[in-house]
């Protein structure tokens, strides 16, 4: 299908700018043409979109998650990482089906898609659900079976993983890439690590691990093995593989170095690590040592929301506040983060997350016909400082529209709304607080 959007203002995520009236053409799921003012003659068979009072954005690009996690979304907050995990999330997390995965999933595509992501990251468990729900609903994303090497399944989960990863890799017309998934190297031990590196030896796909989330990980690596968690992973062999490490929010200059030197990439996840008490990463000092960095909201029950336009406003303030430093993180530095350095982060191909010629048709309109956009001194600065994920109204992967007019076109609401609270109903009781 041949789509024309004129009378539109965009940023292309490339230049370090914006224009105030454009248009875009893109055809069979690229974007064909993009420029400035009047939009050349198009026939016919174009579908036109009026871009009057829409910003014309690169989709966001969501670098580490559990979607089904949507399912945990307040079920347990205001507790330290540890507690959290151990006492609340992991009991819940036991009782979910395959089915529950699957509506949970769902349900986080939903909020994804309305707040402008248009591709994912997730780590979790019943993945082939995962990836069929992800096909279904037409979003882009990387799917990674999570592994936890501390009991007897632990082999049976990395042979699942490989089948997982023969049957979807390049899935949904490419729009699906696969990833090892070692949760943790708290979780996974060196012993299991051997097992993992030795698959992505023989499989060329990146991993995905959480590294350095809390001061208790650091602490604990280093009572056991005299190691940093990134020192031990670098030991396991896994550095000479493509990594995609989360949080990174503990780190020696030594671990950075590491870090920079193996060309590891790291999914920041500046409003999970605040809801958890867990710190804030070093991000300034990453990207100095050029390491490449994307944003990532991590699960809806550490957040509670999925939505990229909150950190994209975080990661632009945080570390402002923290380097005392207004020329910290910039705005063109923080919406790249969201868009093109979120596709590098995850090894995806070269484009995603611009709007340039070549480039997937992975893009967001959004309304700025509200007071927060006005005046119009710089829609760029608008885009990252005044935004909000409500303002969403069209969205679109590979071509093919998932929200029009605030609609979402691929996934039925009230099905799934009702789904979810349905699912829950088992999680252990006296933990609702529900009267
Ligand atoms: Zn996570």
């Amino acid at each position: 299908m041949k789509w024309l959007i004129e009378n539109v203002a965009y940023i292309d995520g490339l230049h370090q700018t914006y224009v105030e009236k454009g248009y875009m053409l893109f055809n069979a799921g690229t974007i064909e043409q993009i420029g400035v003012g009047m939009a050349p003659h198009c026939d016919a068979s174009y579908e036109r979109i009026n871009g009057e009072n829409r910003l014309l954005l690169p989709g966001f690009i969501n670098t580490h998650g559990h979607a089904a996690m949507s399912l945990l979304r307040g079920y347990a907050d205001d507790l330290p990482l540890h507690a959290w995990l151990n006492d609340m999330i992991w009991p819940a997390e036991a009782v979910l089906t395959p089915k529950d995965i699957e509506i949970g999933t769902q349900l986080a595509m939903m909020e994804m898609i309305e707040t402008g992501t248009t591709t994912f990251t997730d780590m979790y468990a019943s993945m082939d659900r995962v990836a069929e729900a992800t096909i279904e609903a037409g979003m882009r994303a990387v799917l990674g079976r999570g592994l936890i090497g501390l009991d007897d399944s632990s082999l049976d989960k990395l042979r699942e993983t490989e089948m997982f990863i023969q049957t979807y890799d390049r899935a949904g017309d490419g729009r699906i890439r696969t990833t090892l998934a070692p949760h943790a190297p708290y979780t996974c031990p060196p012993d299991y690590l051997k097992h993992v590196v030795k698959v992505a030896e023989r499989i060329d796909v990146p991993l995905q691990i959480h590294i350095a989330e809390t001061a208790k990980e650091v602490t604990d690596s280093l009572a056991a093995y005299n190691l940093t968690p990134v020192e031990s992973l670098y030991k396991s062999g896994l550095f000479e593989h493509r990594v995609i490490g989360a949080h990174c929010v503990h780190l020696t200059d030594h671990d950075i170095e590491l870090l920079a030197q193996n060309h590891i990439h790291v999914a920041h996840n500046p409003g999970s690590n605040l809801k958890l008490g867990s710190g804030i990463a070093p991000l300034a000092k990453l990207l100095q040592h050029g390491v490449v960095v994307g944003l990532g909201t991590d699960g809806a029950a550490s957040n509670n929301k999925l939505d990229l336009y909150e950190e994209l406003r975080l990661v632009a303030l945080l570390h402002k506040g923290v380097e005392q430093d207004a020329t910290v993180i910039d705005a063109h530095t923080a919406l790249r983060m969201a868009t093109s350095e979120g596709a590098k982060t995850l090894f995806l191909e070269d484009g995603l997350g611009t709007l340039i010629p070549g480039a997937p048709a992975d893009f967001q309109l959004i309304d700025i016909s509200g007071p927060r956009y006005y005046p119009r001194h710089n829609l760029l600065s608008h885009a990252v400082y005044s935004s909000h994920g409500g303002d969403v109204t069209d969205v679109f992967v590979a071509g093919k529209a998932l929200l029009r007019n605030r609609q979402l076109q691929t996934l039925d609401k009230e099905k799934i709304l009702y789904e979810a609270e349905e699912a829950v109903k088992k999680f252990p009781v006296h933990q609702r607080l529900k009267v």
